[in-house]
């Protein structure tokens, strides 16, 4: 839209959240647990610029991580989460309970070194503060064209698996970052002026309850152990289509079954894969489980099945596609995972704040995929080529 005028510029602390929205077009870097430095890759760049090797000179992740985390205001004031001593959080290795204060010099030893930092709220303050050495590295937002940032903030989604949603460290986190917000903000005001730009803000995904913490609530729930669902499965199969591995992987609720296999024997992949679905919803904790061929042949327009088929890859996708019941996952008893379609995890904010965006507020529903088209509403520019959602009209039509 710019003939490659515009800087475009994507950083976080995990590579998917600094590579992928910035396009192929763009600039990414994000943070190396090795070195605990900012990297990129040679598909950007054949040497890191000026800006980032003076900014991974400075080693700021060393400072965050020899101070201990403690809350940011008095525990007793943190109403929103439950107790911080509880069997359902994830703890950290070398740590006896999953509570404050954390000794982040000492735990950095047995927890990944460099790595620790994603689990703490000061992995939002480093990505931030590289973030704002891009805006004064890359002179951002001084040209004649529209500059975009895509700030990613890992921490909460390490800090959210690991602690759950009802987790005093999960609170103590947004109200951190929450003054990692402001201190972008104001940095904004002062260098390009108020309504001089647009900020959103989303997430990818909210975080699911820790399921054996609701189980103990005598909420419905679990947590599914794949494996032995997978195992049993396999044996089905063996006993009546003969020996062989006709799983070959099982990830993310999806069977990838053996093809070759199932070609060699001579069976009808669309009937197997049936016949393994009725097996399937047997286990408790599987509401649903949908075939590969439904996934390709039907079109689904309500509920999960359509999240389920929007997110559906016909090349590598897998045979068998399951949902679990509300308040179940997949994994270990602590912590929380991925993998449901239900609201307690899609649901998350949209906020656009900035250039031509006037106060208020709307409950009505919209998707993330809506972003892009509501900014190239807002900047009079193409869809991005793989843009499916709407504008968002509250927002492009107060212009
Ligand atoms: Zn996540």
């Amino acid at each position: 839209a710019s003939q490659k005028r515009s800087k475009v510029v994507g950083v976080a602390i995990k590579d998917r959240g600094a590579s992928m929205p910035a396009g192929h077009m763009g600039d990414a870097y994000w943070f190396d647990s090795n070195t605990g430095e900012f990297m990129t890759s040679s598909y950007y760049h054949d040497k890191l610029p000026t800006w980032v090797e003076k900014f991974n000179e400075k080693k700021i992740v060393d400072s965050y991580l020899s101070q201990p985390w403690n809350t940011l205001y008095p525990i007793e004031t943190y109403t929103a989460s439950t107790v911080d001593d509880n069997p359902f959080e994830g703890k950290f290795s070398g740590k006896e309970t999953p509570t404050f204060p954390y000794d982040l010099a000492e735990l950095r030893k047995t927890n990944g070194e460099y790595g620790l930092i994603a689990s703490t709220p000061f992995g939002n303050s480093m990505t931030l503060d590289f973030a704002l050495a891009a805006l004064e590295g890359e002179q951002m937002g001084m040209g004649d064209e529209t500059d975009f940032l895509a700030l990613s903030f890992s921490s909460p989604d390490y800090i959210g698996h690991r602690f759950g949603p009802q987790s005093k460290e999960v609170e103590d986190n947004y109200l951190r970052l929450d003054q990692d917000l402001e201190r972008l903000l104001n940095y904004l005001d002062k260098t390009y002026g108020k309504d001089n730009y647009v900020v959103f803000l989303s997430a990818d995904h909210a975080v699911a309850e820790i399921a054996t913490h609701m189980v103990s609530e005598n909420v419905p729930g679990g947590n599914l152990r794949t494996s032995a669902v997978v195992s049993e499965l396999q044996n089905f199969i063996f006993d009546k289509y003969g020996a062989g591995k006709w799983i070959i992987n099982s990830s993310n609720g999806q069977l990838f079954l053996n093809r070759e296999l199932i070609r060699e024997k001579e069976l009808n992949q669309e009937a197997l894969e049936n016949e393994i679905a009725l097996f399937l919803l047997k286990f408790d904790g599987i509401k649903d489980v949908y075939t590969g061929t439904a996934m390709r042949t039907s079109a689904f327009t309500k509920g999960r099945a359509e999240l389920l088929q929007m997110g559906y890859n016909h090349k590598a996708s897998g045979d068998i596609l399951m949902i679990l019941e509300p308040g179940w996952l997949t994994g270990g008893a602590t912590g929380t995972s991925h993998g449901t379609g239900f609201t307690y995890d899609t649901n998350v904010p949209i906020l656009f704040y900035g250039w031509n965006v006037s106060a208020g507020e709307s409950s009505r529903y919209a998707t993330i995929t809506d972003i892009a088209p509501t900014l190239s509403m807002m900047l009079d520019i193409k869809l991005p080529n793989g843009a499916t959602g709407q504008p968002i009209l509250e927002i492009t039509d107060k212009k």
